[in-house]
């Protein structure tokens, strides 16, 4: 079966690097930014399965493979819901899933109207094409509606309450053709800069309940899909639950860890899920796991050879401030033992959130 996936980053890589022992999937990548109607269209007609690796993907692409939306898993509107921050809150209302409080918003009027009803601070983002905390605006006074504007208006925005949320976290999970799922382990993930810096598992303190109540979460939303393939849910965690906060209709990179940390890993399952397959198990397969990303021009290459019980993956990008270069997983056989061997790696970790775990 060929399995074709839009997008050839690290997220390509990994999902075709999960399933080399599997000699009847062959995995295909286009490559987005070379993209070109004739090459898409020989692409599409070869994949048996169409497939993407980010919901960032242009109009003009998506209404060319909507002809193939009857091979492309997961489906085409859960890719468009998943692209539009506005979509994305109203589809996360509709599956019983709790967001922050949020206002539509194309004028400057319009935002002062969303930052009276929904009280300062505001976080405003455009609706499209923002990740990594791009295309991002935080309003913490009324002087600052007009410079968000300035700065990221004139187009469709979306505009958030803001969570007070005593961390981050997310959930994952495959579901196959007949709606059996799997869920992976939460972690806890550490942001910077609007960037994920690292994934821990477990997530510590995280209770019982609040995790029942993400997996619940994750159940309702795949199933309102009828999804097929990996699915993350990002979410805040508050004092008293959880709030979503997006999600990614794809592989994430919070679910890294399970590569080595858990018994099949979220690129595997979405390649099985999406080939008719038996999805395999999610459990973690060491007491404590941490993930790391590399990033602008942390030295990866310095930073892990050699050591005992991590794992280098290196994206073979060029260095860039910013960029995702690549990943280092530390898994351990105890949280003690991950924090020290994390700590002995804190060079990549900006100072500023190192004390978060140290
Ligand atoms: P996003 O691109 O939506 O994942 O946002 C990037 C980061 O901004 C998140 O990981 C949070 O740290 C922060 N953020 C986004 N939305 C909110 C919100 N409504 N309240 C508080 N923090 C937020």
């Amino acid at each position: 079966m060929k399995i074709g996936v839009l997008g050839n980053g690290q997220l390509g890589q990994m999902l075709e690097q999960s399933v080399t022992d599997l000699t009847d999937i062959e995995i295909s990548l286009y490559d987005l930014r070379a993209h070109d109607d004739a090459l898409l269209a020989e692409f599409l007609k070869e994949a048996d399965i169409v497939t993407f690796e980010t919901e960032n993907i242009p109009d003009h692409i998506v209404s060319l493979v909507e002809p193939v939306k009857d091979k492309t898993l997961p489906g085409i509107d859960a890719l468009k819901t998943f692209q539009n921050r506005l979509l994305e809150k109203r589809a996360l209302r509709n599956a019983g899933i709790a967001t922050a409080d949020f206002a539509a918003v194309t004028s400057l009027d319009e935002l002062e109207q969303a930052v009276d009803s929904l009280g300062l601070p505001v976080v405003l983002k455009t609706t499209t094409a923002g990740y990594d905390g791009k295309g991002q605006f935080l309003i913490r006074s009324r002087q600052d509606v007009e410079k968000a504007w300035q700065a990221i208006g004139g187009r469709e925005l979306i505009a958030e309450a803001f969570v007070p949320f005593v961390r981050e976290t997310s959930i994952i999970a495959s579901r196959d053709r007949q709606g059996h799922m799997v869920i992976w382990p939460m972690t806890d993930n550490m942001h910077h800069r609007g960037m994920l810096r690292y994934s821990l598992y477990p997530a510590q303190g995280l209770s019982q309940q609040k995790m029942a109540l993400a997996e619940q979460y994750i159940r309702s939303l795949a199933e309102h899909f009828d999804y097929v393939g990996t699915i993350t849910l990002e979410l805040f965690e508050t004092a008293d639950g959880l709030i979503a906060n997006e999600v990614a209709p794809r592989v994430h990179n919070s679910g890294h860890w399970s590569i080595e940390g858990a018994e099949a890993s979220q690129f595997r399952n979405h390649i099985l899920a999406l080939a008719g397959q038996k999805l395999e198990p999610a459990a973690a397969i060491y007491p404590a796991v941490a993930m790391l990303n590399v990033i602008g021009d942390e030295q990866p290459a310095v930073i892990a050879d050699g050591r005992k019980n991590v794992y280098r993956h290196s994206y073979g990008k060029e260095a860039r401030p910013e960029r995702k270069l690549g990943h280092i997983t530390i898994v351990a056989d105890s949280v003690e033992q991950r924090d020290l061997a994390v700590a002995q790696l804190a060079v990549v970790i900006p100072a500023e959130i190192r004390d978060q775990v140290m």
